[in-house]
């Protein structure tokens, strides 16, 4: 079992993008001051050690015999899965084979997976689970800017902003110590939280725009029609540093408070007040979330919100700017080094030539060889096992079941597959429906690094042993790609000669590596990308000059509202929307383990007005059975008063007939590709 008698050691927390630092021994953990927290832990840090002796540690490889999951060793599971990839690419070609990544997974593990799908497996089938969580904020950042950082300046920034708007965030349940970081603003009056729940978040603001569901991209023409009617935009920065601002007011110019009060339910006094306070003060800065992103519109939602921020002259300003709040650990350097279906390292573009050599030329391959782009997360699960689709799928740092939209069927899809193979440190519900399962290291065993919300790259440094039997998943693709045929130097399973390689492959490209190095991140530099050499101090302000754009500027990007893919209707009356708790953390696969959490929060509950409840026969306490267009789930019925009376909420960390993603809709967005996972039509039922 894992040795909890070890030294103290500096790391980060295993779960959010705020990387929170912790001093852990053992299994023991303390806060320790970092500038994302600054000694705060949130419940899910302080008990994470939890995670480190849990009694459902996974330690011997598992395969399907028989209809049942049995032990095998090490050596019988690679061959194994190495025979059964071969036959499959032999017959039906390299896509017969997928890959799903995590943006929980540490940078090199997402680098060496993207070069495992495209070299030894040939395949261009892979993509992650961070296509459910950030690819709108990171498709529009790169449409307005030239080049996605969730968030293109320090924590510090925000920390000092006199005004701040969080549009689609709560991050007093997801990261809590972040709230520090909103005091300022807060205290100043100046805290605007845009929402269409009463969150923890939404009692701590000045202002709380309470939109209904899938509205805010009107909300968001509404406050710039505000700002420009007010005669609040910054046109010297607007005619210097932007492009397109005339076409994004035609349409925003037609959204006039009043108007988009009808649509939104947000009071047009109150739009002329954000645009007030945003245009008052001397640092401000806008922050998206998930809220704004999961929509099957979420780019153009995001792009709405960007162009507020440019009107008002804030991104590329020190002090003030936009930026997205990335949820997972490793959301942002999980997007940047190749897991992505339409990427390779350095954040390039797979269907550009001069990436492909510059990258083919690193991994020593033929550029021809790398295949092109491949189907998006939910697209490829969708076509699992069907005519066409890939027949085999390798899941790494993610559990599908629980966390994709349309779970049932996705599923359904996985039982299609002739191969699915699991890693994982525990059975979680998706390594439960696997042919394989190997049981790999988790956080506090091994090292690695991770770039957080800021683009601050860091260091997760091991601090105990793993359990006999477990390997690191580096060492699985190692032993995969041998094992295919690929020379063993190819794939290396040191986490050190990973990022090394790593640099070599990013450098020159947009998230530049090159010059960090593991001695400086030892030595406690603050290190934000892009790095491009070694004496190189790093970017924490990116576009104070210019934007990525070839001309230096940013774009305004003409985007109108047109409401969420699925209507109410008298059969499906109301509005569901997902989000998180303050306890667990995504799939649940991680806090569901923990005692304390589940303690706290057991079980899922649907949020409901009570006059909503009351029209449907439920009381507080309840067990409600929620109804979509794609299945049902059973909720424990929490009454909220300040709730909007056509919305319910459910989160999304519960397994089985609790799943909230049984009943959400996979309308994905066409430029990011992303699920409509806030919006979708629902009604209650009494549970019999
Ligand atoms: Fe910090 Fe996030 Fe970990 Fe909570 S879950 S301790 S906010 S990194």
């Amino acid at each position: 079992m894992t040795n909890v008698a070890a030294p103290a050691v500096d790391t980060h927390c295993p779960y959010c993008a705020l990387q929170c630092g912790m001093r852990l021994s053992g299994a023991r953990v303390e806060p320790r001051e970092f500038p994302t927290n600054r000694g705060g832990l949130c419940q899910k840090g302080w008990t994470s050690g939890a995670l480190l002796t849990t009694a459902h540690r996974l330690t011997t490889p598992l395969v399907r015999v028989g209809g049942e999951l049995v032990s095998a060793s090490w050596d019988d599971a690679l061959d194994l899965i190495a025979r059964k990839l071969s036959a499959l690419r032999a017959e039906h070609g390299p896509d017969s084979v997928a890959v799903f990544g995590g943006g929980g997974l540490t940078t090199e593990k997402c680098y060496l997976l993207g070069k495992f799908a495209r070299v030894a497996l040939g395949t261009s089938q892979i993509d992650y689970n961070g296509r459910f969580c950030m690819s709108s904020a990171a498709a529009a950042g790169t449409r307005a800017f030239g080049l996605d950082r969730g968030m293109p300046f320090p924590i510090t920034d925000v920390t000092r902003a006199d005004v701040v708007l969080l549009a689609g965030a709560n991050p007093a349940e997801t990261m809590p110590p972040f709230l520090q970081h909103v005091r300022n603003a807060a205290n100043s009056g100046g805290l605007i939280v845009v929402d269409p729940r009463r969150t923890p978040t939404a009692e701590q603001a000045t202002l709380h725009l309470q939109p209904r569901p899938g509205t805010d991209l009107a909300l968001a023409l509404g406050i710039l029609h505000a700002v420009v009617a007010d005669g609040h935009v910054r046109g010297d920065y607007v005619a210097e540093r932007t492009t397109g601002f005339e076409a994004a007011w035609r349409i925003a110019a037609a959204w006039w408070p009043e108007r988009v009060e009808r649509v939104t339910g947000v009071a047009a006094a109150d739009q002329r007040r954000a645009a007030a306070l945003l245009a008052g003060a001397d640092r401000a800065v806008v922050l998206t979330g998930r809220g704004t992103e999961q929509h099957a519109r979420g780019t153009d939602t995001v792009s709405a919100w960007i162009n507020l921020a440019l009107a008002l002259g804030l991104p590329g300003v020190a002090g003030s700017g936009y930026g997205c709040l990335t949820g997972q650990g490793n959301g942002q350097g999980g997007r940047e080094h190749g897991q992505k279906a339409d990427q390779l390292p350095g954040y390039r573009r797979i269907d550009d030539p001069a990436a492909r050599a510059h990258v083919a030329g690193v991994w020593g391959v033929d550029p021809d060889s790398l295949p092109g782009v491949g189907r998006s997360a939910y697209e490829l699960l969708d076509a699992l096992g069907t005519e066409g689709g890939p027949k085999a799928l390798l899941v790494f740092g993610s559990n599908v079941v629980v966390s994709a939209p349309r779970a049932g069927h996705v599923a359904d899809r996985l039982s299609a597959l002739d191969l699915l193979v699991v890693a994982d440190f525990v059975l979680s519900e998706t390594a439960r429906r696997a042919d394989v399962v190997l049981p790999v290291t988790q956080w506090a065993e091994e090292d690695g690094t991770l770039t957080n919300l800021e683009g601050r790259i860091l260091r997760r440094v091991k601090s105990v042993d793993p359990p006999d039997g477990v390997r690191s998943d580096l060492s699985v693709l190692r032993g995969l790609a041998v094992r295919l045929g690929q020379p063993a130097h190819r794939f290396p399973d040191d986490p050190d000669e990973v990022f090394a390689e790593l640099r070599r492959a990013s450098r020159g490209g947009p998230a530049d590596y090159s010059g960090i190095t593991p001695e400086r991140l030892s030595a406690g530099e603050e290190l934000f990308w892009p790095v491009p050499d070694e004496d190189h101090p790093g970017t924490p302000r990116m576009f104070l000059d210019s934007f990525a754009h070839p001309d230096g500027r940013a774009r305004f990007v003409p985007v109108d509202h047109s409401g969420p893919a699925e209507p109410v209707d008298d059969e499906y009356p109301l509005i569901a929307t997902t989000g998180r708790v303050l306890q667990h953390y995504q799939s649940g696969a991680q806090t569901r383990l923990v005692p304390e959490l589940v303690d706290a929060v057991p079980e899922v509950h649907v949020e409901v007005h009570p006059d909503t409840a009351a029209r449907a026969g439920l009381v507080e306490g309840a067990w409600a059975r929620v109804v979509s267009r794609r299945g049902a789930t059973r909720a424990r019925v929490r009454l909220v008063a300040s709730a909007r009376q056509d919305t319910v909420f459910l989160p999304f960390h519960f397994p089985g007939a609790q799943r909230a993603n049984l009943l959400t809709n996979p309308a994905l967005d066409p430029t990011s590709r992303m699920p409509e996972f806030k919006v979708c039509a629902v009604r209650l039922e009494v549970m019999t």
